[in-house]
């Protein structure tokens, strides 16, 4: 594999367009556990680094991926804007020598720093139900060359049994069970359409 600028940004794109599609199937899941936002954030998210992206044209992929944190740092108004902007100026820092990704080893790499910019900000561990527990499989699978779409699927499944520990959905305590976390279905989306990048 081999995941260039031009890639990247199609990757991104297929990405906002999931997101604009999903965004109500996003926002149905954080009412019973929310504030039933989470599909309109990250879709005015998305749309703010697509106007910004064909504006900039940048040609990198650091810069690509700062265009994206800037802009959902600066759109979303609920919590996931600033903790995804933060995985990806994480992952901008981390691509600023190369070129393109060059191996899905390389890609867990960078999106291993990702994970930890949320965390940093978040504080969330896995089994806090919450968007972590989507990247952190992802990330191991990406190591071992074995990510597929069930198991982002069943990583983002597993949200449903979990108790939350973190955003508001934890002011719910057992109430949270039986629901999907809104951001791990965001993030499984995130990754399904990386899949066939990856070939
Ligand atoms: P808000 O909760 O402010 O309305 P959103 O609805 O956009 O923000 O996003 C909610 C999602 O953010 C949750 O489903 C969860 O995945 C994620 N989230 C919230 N707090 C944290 C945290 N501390 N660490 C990681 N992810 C979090
Ligand atoms: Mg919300």
């Amino acid at each position: 594999m081999e995941l260039t600028v031009k890639t990247v940004q199609s990757w991104l794109a297929d990405f906002a367009l999931e997101i604009e599609k999903n965004k109500d199937y996003l926002s149905e899941l954080d009412t019973p556990i929310g504030d039933g936002d989470h599909g309109n954030n990250l879709a005015r998210g998305l749309k703010a680094y697509e106007e910004a992206v064909v504006q900039q044209q940048p040609n990198t992929i650091s810069d690509t991926f700062k265009i994206l944190a800037m802009a959902l740092i600066s759109k979303v108004g609920g919590a996931s804007g600033p903790l995804y902007g933060s995985a990806f100026m994480n992952i901008t820092k981390a691509s600023q020598e190369i070129t393109s990704i060059t191996s899905q080893v390389a890609l867990g790499k960078l999106l291993e720093q990702g994970v930890l910019g949320i965390q940093l900000r978040g504080k969330a561990v896995a089994g806090d139900k919450t968007m972590v527990d989507v990247w952190l499989p992802v990330i191991e699978a990406l190591k071992t060359e074995k990510l597929t779409v069930e198991k982002i699927n069943a990583a983002k499944e597993a949200t449903k049994d979990l108790v939350a520990k973190k955003g508001r959905a934890s002011y719910l305590g057992k109430r949270a069970i039986g629901h999907i976390d809104p951001g791990a279905a965001s993030s499984a989306l995130l990754f399904i359409t990386l899949l066939p990048y990856l070939q």
